[in-house]
């Protein structure tokens, strides 16, 4: 591992040499490789250089990156008080799109949702970089397919909302009533820390007994788990339980579909697919992708196994 400016002299072989650089926004999806888009794929085939968060699965930087592809990791982690200042992010998205090369911003999920997105699109537009956006299948599609959740179940729920609970006092009172009175299925993202709190509040404005809870720790990965039962039940079971990053909630009547369904088997592993992030991580990391940390995990029923 060696820090990035110790590797920006220019890299051999780049197809947008001389041709002006372009950053690619795309969404690598939530875990499993497999779930990558093809238009995500052909412009990682391409890429000089690869800018990407921690929640991506090392088999996409390491299959389908380029060998002389510059592999930068900006990796956040907020509940560990480690991430890479924004700033730094849009440094690095100028300097090498400004040299010419062909840049792919890699984002966990979908490159929208809940990301910081629209800072990076602001500082290329205001540099004049050209840009496209790939979406990518965001963790709550790829949770629920996963753990046999469907969303939007007919007779269960005609609505689904896309929420985070990360900071305690962000929701005012209201809110909180509507969230427990509302039959749209909700998923939180970033909110396995302070879940008995939320529950608490959904119970304390009359959240009705037919809703139930799913949390769902590294879905879609071959260490998926998923935890689930009623709603009112929760706080007995699992008070103060820790869950492993990354976790989504979906919490409604269709999380009850779980076990009826359920197609994939629990890990019922604790082991991490993504590294975590080191408290100290501050800035940007310059990983060859084929490192020999590279874990290899069986895909029950994908042609890789
Ligand atoms: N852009 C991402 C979300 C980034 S916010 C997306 O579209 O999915 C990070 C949060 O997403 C995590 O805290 C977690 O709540 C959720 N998340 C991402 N990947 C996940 C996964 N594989 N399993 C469960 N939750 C995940």
């Amino acid at each position: 591992m060696s820090k990035i400016n110790q590797h920006s002299n220019d890299l051999p072989n780049s197809p947008f040499r001389g041709r002006g650089g372009k950053v690619i926004l795309a969404g690598a999806g939530p875990g499993d490789p497999e779930l990558l888009t093809i238009k995500a794929l052909r412009y990682l085939q391409k890429a000089d250089v690869v800018i990407t968060d921690r929640l991506v699965s090392e088999e996409i930087l390491t299959n389908y990156t380029r060998e002389d592809a510059l592999i930068i990791s900006v990796g956040k982690q907020c509940s560990k008080g480690a991430s890479t200042p924004q700033s730094e992010i849009n440094d690095l998205l100028v300097e090498h799109a400004g040299r010419g090369r062909l840049v792919v911003r890699l984002k966990g999920g979908d490159a929208s949702i809940f990301s910081n997105i629209l800072d990076e699109l602001r500082t290329l537009a205001t540099h004049q970089i050209p840009y496209e956006i790939i979406p990518g299948i965001t963790a709550a599609l790829g949770a629920a397919a996963y753990a046999a959740i469907p969303l939007t179940a007919r007779g269960y729920s005609t609505a689904v909302r896309f929420l985070t609970h990360y900071k305690k006092d962000d929701l005012n009172e209201s809110y909180w009533k509507d969230l427990a009175q509302t039959a749209d299925t909700l998923v939180f993202y970033m909110s396995s820390e302070p879940l008995d709190h939320l529950v608490e509040n959904l119970l304390q404005y009359g959240i009705g007994p037919d809703k139930w809870l799913a949390v769902i720790e590294q879905a879609t990965t071959p260490l998926q788990n998923v935890y689930n039962c009623p709603i009112h039940e929760y706080l007995s079971a699992k008070r103060g339980s820790h869950y492993v990053s990354p976790t989504l909630i979906i919490i409604g009547k269709v999380a009850a579909l779980h076990e009826p369904f359920q197609w994939l088997p629990d890990s019922h592993s604790k082991e991490n697919y993504f590294a975590p992030v080191a408290a100290q991580t501050a800035s940007p990391v310059v990983t060859r992708a084929a490192e020999p940390t590279l874990k290899k995990y069986a895909y029950a029923d994908s042609a890789e196994t």
